[in-house]
């Protein structure tokens, strides 16, 4: 028996597996994909899988006001603000800005933060260093407050990611697969990388990390699944170096940055597929993923599950662009 912690069901799931049969046939090796841009409509994409099992402990703790951080337009800070809106709880978003006196439009996830009632504070590159201390001193502040670190990516949110392993078991009934997603925090991998340790299945997990570099990842990735395995007592053999992979290379111009090659390969999905993928996450790990697969169709194997973690709202701050590629 797997020891899941209490979860509230603020997702919408199970989501569906489907299979991509014109990108399957353009790059020569079967592609499914799995929907997590489907758990919900505003609160879509896989942060609220982490936030069921966050907001379940902070309920469990009384408490009545979620603080996080995120980038401008993070999807798990609007995700985090939608969550505590139906919980009739107030959310404190701690939001990164080049210049926190010239704050971005009220566009895309800030709407919608702006929509669920979220108080939001515009802090520098600077500051956002120092998110934990600053997070904690508005804590300190408050009577009920409760933390929830960048994207959900703690121990407790990968567990959102282990269920979800469950789930693609099931959809896949003993097929072999590698898994393709894309790592921006670590806790989606770290979920994804326990959970086929824990259910011991034959499924190949690599992450296209779009910030930061491979030994990054290894690293962030491998402190969570660590911190899972101890605080749970589970019983798994792993090791970063060879249970974290990382496809890195495919940054390009940085993190929420795009390149038009990217933007075109998304373009592309869009046309052929009618998938629409977000320039800043899965759109660029699909980048990679395809661009790999366009030098070695059989770089991952026999059958590629491409995991779908949302970020829609990303699209519309960067309409020019995209536009400019079409
Ligand atoms: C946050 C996010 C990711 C990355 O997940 P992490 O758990 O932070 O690594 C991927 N895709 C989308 C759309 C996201 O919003």
């Amino acid at each position: 028996m797997i020891p899941y912690p209490p979860r509230l069901p603020l997702a919408r799931v199970p989501t569906p597996l489907e299979p991509l049969r014109r990108a399957s046939a353009a790059l020569g090796v079967e592609i499914l994909i799995k929907r997590d841009d489907l758990t919900g409509s505003v609160e879509s994409g896989n942060k609220i899988r982490k936030l069921e099992v966050l907001c379940a402990d902070a309920v469990a703790r009384g408490a009545d006001t979620l603080i996080t951080c995120g980038g401008a337009q993070s999807n798990h800070a609007r995700a985090t603000a939608l969550a505590a809106a139906r919980l009739g709880m107030k959310a404190r978003l701690f939001l990164r800005v080049p210049d926190p006196a010239a704050p971005p439009p009220v566009e895309a996830n800030i709407l919608l933060d702006r929509l669920a009632g979220a108080e939001i504070t515009w802090i520098s590159r600077e500051q956002y260093r120092d998110r934990a201390a600053i997070m904690a001193a508005a804590a300190a502040e408050l009577r009920r407050p409760y933390v929830i670190p960048e994207g959900g990516s703690n121990a407790l949110g990968a567990w959102g990611y282990v269920r979800a392993v469950e789930e693609l078991a099931s959809d896949l009934a003993g097929r072999p697969a590698t898994l393709v997603y894309a790592a921006g925090s670590g806790g989606t991998g770290a979920g994804l990388v326990a959970g086929v340790k824990l259910l011991g299945l034959d499924l190949r997990v690599v992450g296209v990390n779009v910030c930061d570099d491979r030994a990054y990842f290894v690293a962030a990735i491998g402190a969570i699944v660590e911190e899972l395995r101890r605080t749970w007592g589970l019983d798994f053999a792993f090791e970063r170096e060879r249970d974290v992979e990382i496809l890195d290379g495919y940054v390009g111009r940085g993190y929420a940055e795009s390149r038009p090659e990217e933007l075109r390969d998304l373009a592309e999905l869009a046309r052929t597929e009618g998938i629409v993928l977000d320039p800043v996450y899965t759109g660029k790990a699909w980048h990679g993923m395809a661009t790999e697969l366009r030098k070695d169709p059989r770089v991952f194997g026999e059958r590629i599950v491409f995991l779908h973690t949302g970020g829609v709202f990303g699209l519309f701050p960067k309409a020019a662009e995209i536009a400019a590629v079409l």
